[in-house]
């Protein structure tokens, strides 16, 4: 971390630099490969901010966030989003509310970060990549349900309810799905609902759904997902093991499916059951 003073808003070099330096502990297998792409070789350890109490710390961190978090939207809309409901829903939602404190300051950086349970919060990027893709479908974006496999921590869901009339999530993990709903309870966010289950297996009880994204990897994309799909929804799941790529599978009929890949990815593996 640099400990130079530093002045409102906040460049998005000064950003970039702070990402820099503060790839340490933080970075976990979900997105090593791109981070250390991006931002250089991985370091150990995590360094404090020097001389801030963490009461201090915390009475800066609304105006720090903001200046901070319009920045990854800069960077993200850079990294080629382009939609604009997308780019607000992201620029909106807190991310440093989804972590704990001690990564707070590295809420805003362009990577995956750890939520515990050898679970990740998704980078910024892939975030909003994934929701712009779902949203780009032949009803000019218009979603009323959509459904997320992997709450993890909530966070995606939360940029996922400004752009969808109903959210549901799935959560395999206990303990995630319960810290999911205390870092959601105080947003007071009305149009989402949060399931402890196993996520392959949808949620028939609410579908068909618009949009279904999977924020873990399988090596196939369950077909009772894409048995959930409205005609016209579209779904996004990284899909592979080591080499994961994006798919956008677009339910065109009854029983016709169209399967695009995107882009190389990296998340953690989808798993069956839950615990
Ligand atoms: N959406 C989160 C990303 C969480 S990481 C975000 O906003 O950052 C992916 C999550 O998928 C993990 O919490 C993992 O436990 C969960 N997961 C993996 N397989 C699953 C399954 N079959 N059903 C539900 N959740 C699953």
């Amino acid at each position: 971390m640099n400990d130079k003073p530093r002045r409102f808003p906040l460049s998005l070099s000064s950003v970039v630099e702070q990402t820099k330096a503060a790839t340490g502990k933080a970075v976990t297998p979900q997105t090593a490969t791109r981070n250390v792409a991006r931002h250089g070789s991985v370091q150990h350890g995590h360094t404090p901010v020097a001389g801030i109490s963490p009461a201090a710390s915390e009475r800066t961190t609304p105006l720090v966030s903001e200046a901070v978090r319009k920045a990854m939207v800069v960077r993200v809309a850079s990294q080629g989003v382009r939609d604009a409901k997308v780019l607000a829903a992201m620029e909106a939602v807190q991310r440093h509310l989804f972590m704990e404190p001690a990564l707070a300051s590295q809420a805003y950086i362009d990577a995956s970060l750890p939520i515990g349970h050898h679970q990740t919060i998704s980078q910024p990027y892939i975030v909003a990549r994934m929701i712009e893709v779902m949203r780009a479908n032949r009803n000019g974006g218009v979603m009323k349900r959509v459904l997320e496999i992997g709450t993890g921590c909530g966070y995606q869901a939360a940029v996922l309810s400004l752009v969808a009339d109903e959210v549901y999530s799935i959560e395999r993990i206990k303990p995630l799905h319960e810290l999911a709903k205390t870092n959601l309870r105080p947003m007071r966010i009305a149009n989402i609902r949060l399931h402890y289950g196993d996520g392959m297996l949808g949620l028939p009880q609410a579908a068909p759904f618009d949009g279904i994204i999977l924020a873990a990897a399988g090596m196939e994309v369950p077909q009772a997902l894409l048995d959930q799909l409205s005609i016209g929804g579209r779904l996004v799941a990284p899909v592979g093991a080591r080499h994961q790529v994006l798919h956008l599978i677009e339910r065109v009929g009854k029983t016709e499916w169209v399967d695009t890949t995107l882009e190389d990815c990296h998340f953690v593996p989808l798993r069956p059951g839950t615990m």
